[in-house]
C-alpha cells in the first residue's frame, strides 16, 4: 500500500470537509481488525474510499471489502484513490443507495462498518445483523453525533438523525441478544456483537 498517496487522500478529504473516519476512531478499529484478520468486510458509506483503504491493510491475503456509496462523484473519486494506493483488488464499490443495495446482498461478513445516513441507522443495523458472522462486530460510527444523542437535544434540524441514532443505541443496548460497547472516540463508535451461548 502506498502510504504517501493515502496521506494525500486524507488531507484532500479533510480540506474538502468530507467526514472521513477520525484518527482516534481509526486507532480502535485498527486494533480490532488486527485481532480479527477479516476475510470479508462490509462498509456502508465509502465517501472517497479513505476508511476502506485503511481497513484493507488488515484483510487476510485473499480478503475483500464491499463498500456502498450513493454519490456518483464520490464513487468516481474513491475508485481513483483505491487505484492510486494500489488496493483495487481488495475493494469492491457498490454504487447506489444502501437502503436498496443491502437487501440484495446475501453474503456473510466478519465485520460491518456503518458510516452513512444517520436517519437510516436502525435499518442498517437490521441488515448488518442479518449478514454478520457469529462473533463478528458491527461498528457504527458517529453514534454520539456531537453529543446530541445522549443529551436532551431536540432542535428541529437534526431531529430525525438524532431520533434514529437513539433508536439504534436503544436496540443494541437493550436487546438481550446483543452486547454493546459505546466509545467516546471521534464522533462516537458503537461496537456490537451478537451474544453467543
Ligand atoms: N467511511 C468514510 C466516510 C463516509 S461519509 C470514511 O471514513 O472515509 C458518509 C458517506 O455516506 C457519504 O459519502 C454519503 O454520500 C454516503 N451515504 C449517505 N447515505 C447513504 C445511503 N443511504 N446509501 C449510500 N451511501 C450513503
Ligand atoms: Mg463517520
Amino acid at each position: 500500500m502506498n502510504k504517501q498517496e493515502l496521506e494525500k487522500i486524507k488531507q484532500k478529504a479533510l480540506s474538502e470537509h468530507i467526514p472521513i473516519i477520525m484518527d482516534d476512531t481509526l486507532e480502535v478499529v485498527d486494533k480490532l481488525l488486527t485481532e480479527i484478520r477479516p476475510a470479508r468486510i462490509l462498509e456502508i458509506g465509502t465517501a472517497v474510499g479513505y476508511s476502506a483503504i485503511c481497513f484493507s491493510e488488515y484483510l487476510q491475503s485473499d480478503g475483500k471489502i464491499d463498500t456502498i456509496e450513493r454519490d456518483e462523484e464520490r464513487v468516481a473519486e474513491a475508485k481513483i484513490n483505491i487505484e492510486k494506493v494500489g488496493v483495487s483488488d481488495k475493494i469492491n464499490i457498490y454504487q447506489g443507495d444502501a437502503v436498496e443495495i443491502l437487501p440484495s446482498l446475501n453474503e456473510k461478513y466478519d465485520v460491518v462498518f456503518i458510516d452513512a445516513a444517520k436517519g437510516k441507522y436502525p435499518f442498517f443495523l437490521k441488515e448488518a445483523l442479518r449478514m454478520i458472522k457469529p462473533n463478528g462486530p458491527i461498528l457504527a460510527d458517529n453514534i454520539l453525533y456531537k453529543g446530541y444523542v445522549m443529551s436532551d437535544y431536540n432542535k428541529h434540524k437534526q431531529r430525525t438523525a438524532v431520533r434514529n441514532l437513539r433508536e439504534y443505541v436503544k436496540e443494541v443496548t437493550e436487546n438481550p441478544n446483543i452486547e454493546t460497547e459505546i466509545l467516546e472516540v471521534g464522533d462516537g463508535l458503537a461496537i456490537s456483537k451478537i451474544k453467543t451461548v
